[in-house]
């Protein structure tokens, strides 16, 4: 089963996403993951994308789509999660054109509804593992006290992402509003749109997914 779950900065994909993996053995393909690898890792690609990441706006189709490509080629696992992809209707034509090239079908793609001041309060109490990626929030899931992530058992650093700031996160929100949320009327038309509320407990969210998985 392939699923795309759509959603503006901060609805909840990556925690969810990272559900889906632990008991579906589904693979996460985020597009912003693989941005931030080639960034750190100092790719000429990753170079040239870091200005514009920092600022919140979208990176060229052409580089996301080719990131996705790649991806593609690799193995199926319990099926792909889109995370963070597609976030226009270019990218969202180029996926559907890339899945049937493998022979697969996109099965169902999940709105997340997260209304903005419970976004930005999200986002700016995020902090990850840069272990294993696991994801915390000061307020719903703080950081162990000792330091240990639940997830991997290991003490490293927890990173607090540079574009998860109140100015960056403006543009990230426009970027959504202009550019993906016309992936609602598209995926609607295809009859292939679930729209699920975001906001309760992750435990509220994951059964609600899980349900239109079921279907
Ligand atoms: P996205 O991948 O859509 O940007 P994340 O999964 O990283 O969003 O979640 C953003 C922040 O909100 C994280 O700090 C995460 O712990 C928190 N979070 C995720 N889902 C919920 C939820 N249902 N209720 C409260 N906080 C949540
Ligand atoms: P995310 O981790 O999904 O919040 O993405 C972080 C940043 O990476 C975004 O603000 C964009 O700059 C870039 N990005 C991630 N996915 C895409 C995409 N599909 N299209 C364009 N830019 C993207």
């Amino acid at each position: 089963m392939n699923i795309i779950l759509l959603g503006p900065p901060g609805a909840g994909k990556g925690t969810q996403a990272h559900h889906l993996v632990a008991t579906r053995d589904m693979i996460q393909l985020s597009t912003g993951d693989m941005l931030r690898e080639a960034k750190e890792s100092g790719t000429e690609m990753g170079k040239r994308v870091a200005d514009v990441m920092a600022r919140g706006e979208l990176v060229t189709d052409e580089i996301v789509i080719g990131l996705i490509r790649e991806k593609l080629e690799g193995g199926k696992g319990g099926g792909f999660i889109f995370d963070g992809f597609p976030r226009t209707l270019p990218q969202a034509d180029a996926l559907g054109q890339l899945l049937s090239e493998c022979g697969e079908t996109l099965d169902a793609v999940i709105e997340m509804q997260v209304d903005d001041e419970a976004l930005v309060d999200r986002i700016t109490a995020r902090s990850t593992c840069s272990n294993c990626g696991e994801v915390y929030n000061d307020n719903t899931k703080p950081i162990p006290a000792d330091g240990v992530c639940t997830k991997c058992g290991e003490a490293h650093e927890f990173i607090r992402r540079a574009d998860d700031n109140e100015e960056a996160l403006r543009n990230r929100l426009m970027e959504y509003y202009k550019k993906t949320s016309p992936l609602i009327g598209y995926y609607y038309a295809k009859d292939m749109l679930s729209s699920i509320n975001g906001l309760g407990p992750v435990d509220d969210v994951q059964r609600s997914i899980a349900a239109i998985l079921q279907g």
